[in-house]
């Protein structure tokens, strides 16, 4: 069971949570323990991240005086929802972790410079400090939970903000140590989104990472599902903050799922999916403020064919980058030498359209925009076109329903469309248009597929 920030922003929806981890405990009669497995508080994450930037820009008592306030809210839960020598310890735990960060970030502040490597450090107290707190919570209101340094299981590699799971490594510590704990009928506890390489640096997985954390515990245990509980009541049918009324989309595949994580959906981190299907459990997304909604159940088979899509996601903030030369003229090695330079920077694409002569491919990494455009200008000519956007409607019906992809692009009517894209798995349509056009073009899609029918 993964709860994600706002799942356990203040002490009430704490409370809740732990409500709803007790009623799983006790209907599983102590056999199979739920694992646990939690993010940061709501906003946590960005606000470590900003002290850093202020330790960087050298406004040292900015930078501590937010973590001040970060350590009083952590506090405030704390104390309220425990009591006696729990809340003692508890609370000296919480305020050893921030001390440790706050002296690290001073550090930072002197030399103004906060590399990938200590940025992770500070952020990490995030998971490190809300996952003391549930599993306190819990063990105060009965359930038998232990607390688990997610770095003693999640070993990763050394790539810092955004590293990769040492799969064999962490399964083997997960069985070492959870494995014993769970057969003893205890709840573990731990915070997803961090890990540390095989010496024991800090690392983090990526923002919205807990989820993938949570995925790879679960495959790792074999456990029967994944759950997935967060502020809304599943994967809805569009991005709630783009569309006022999307509706609950009950059922997906592990492929629909992925697509439309890849593509926006930020209910699930893209890489969510992955563990799962490894091990083919079953990926649930729930709402901790709604647990009796039965939410989205994610599984290898499709659901039947009923003409529809599934969802439509988007992906904003996007660069296109047009290569064109006519040296591509029936020449053969032209797309490696253009894909070579991609990989050299260590940047994805994201969708491309090819003609005879030219190459169009998305990106939403820009770190590296002007070394890639240079390096590809040495042999074709080179545009880029920022602030645009990726829709993708999604839907296993695609594959079977040849009339969904022209009733697509006819919704769609006069908004400018600068690529579209249907891969062979014909489980997408990919839009890219501007990204000002949006609202505009999301409205359209999903008025024409869900407004007047009930998704079942
Ligand atoms: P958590 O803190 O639980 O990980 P996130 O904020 O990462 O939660 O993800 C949940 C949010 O994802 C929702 O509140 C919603 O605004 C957003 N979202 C975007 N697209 C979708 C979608 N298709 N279905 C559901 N939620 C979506
Ligand atoms: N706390 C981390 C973030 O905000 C990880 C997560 O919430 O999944 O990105
Ligand atoms: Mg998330």
């Amino acid at each position: 069971m993964k709860f994600g920030g706002t799942s356990i922003a203040d002490a009430a929806a704490i409370e809740r949570v732990a409500g709803i981890v007790r009623a799983r405990f006790e209907s599983s009669g102590g056999d199979k323990p739920p694992v646990i497995v939690v993010s940061a508080l709501a906003d946590v994450t960005d606000r470590l991240i900003a002290a850093t930037r202020l330790a960087e820009d050298g406004d040292v008592e900015r930078a501590a005086a937010s973590l001040d306030d970060l350590l009083a809210r952590h506090l405030s839960i704390a104390s309220a929802l425990t009591t006696g020598t729990r809340r003692d310890d508890l609370v000296a735990a919480v305020r050893e972790e921030f001390a440790t960060i706050i002296g690290l970030v001073r550090a930072l502040a002197v030399l103004r410079e906060i590399s990938p490597r200590s940025l992770d450090a500070v952020v990490a107290s995030g998971e490190l400090a809300s996952s003391r707190i549930v599993a306190a919570v819990l063990a105060e209101r009965g359930v038998p939970a232990v607390w688990i340094d997610a770095r003693t299981i999640m070993t990763t590699d050394a790539e810092h903000t955004g590293a990769t799971p040492e799969m064999a490594q962490t399964c083997a510590r997960a069985n070492e140590v959870i494995g014993p704990l769970a057969a003893d009928g205890h709840v573990a506890v731990m915070g997803g989104f961090i890990g540390a390489t095989a010496q024991g640096v800090t690392t983090t997985l990526g923002r919205g990472g807990s989820d993938y954390s949570a995925a790879i515990i679960g495959a790792c245990l074999g456990v029967d599902e994944i759950q997935i509980w967060t502020d809304v009541d599943g994967m809805l049918t569009a991005d709630p903050r783009i569309i006022p009324e999307p509706q609950l989309v009950r059922q997906l595949s592990f492929a629909e799922a992925s697509e439309l994580a890849y593509f926006g959906a930020k209910v699930l981190h893209p890489s969510t999916i992955l563990p799962a299907v490894s091990k083919n459990i079953p990926v649930r997304i729930l709402n901790s403020l709604r647990p009796e909604v039965s939410g989205t159940l994610i599984t290898a088979e499709a659901r039947p064919p009923d003409g529809r899509l599934s969802a439509i996601a988007c992906k904003r903030g996007v660069t296109v980058i047009d290569i064109t030369s006519t040296r591509m003229l029936g020449a053969h090695g032209f797309l490696r030498r253009l894909f070579e330079v991609f990989e050299r920077f260590k940047t994805a694409v994201d969708v491309v359209t090819t003609s005879e002569v030219s190459v169009s491919v998305t990106v939403d990494d820009t770190r590296r925009l002007d070394a890639i455009v240079d390096n590809l200008r040495k042999f074709a000519d080179v545009s880029c076109e920022p602030d645009m956007a990726i829709i993708c409607a999604v839907g296993e019906n695609l594959r079977v329903d040849q009339t969904l992809f022209g009733r697509a692009v006819t919704s769609l009517g006069r908004v400018p469309l600068r690529l579209v894209s249907q891969a062979a798995s014909r489980r997408n349509i990919t839009f890219v248009l501007r990204d000002a056009d949006v609202t505009q073009a999301m409205t359209r899609l999903h008025d024409e597929f869900f407004r007047t029918v009930a998704v079942t």
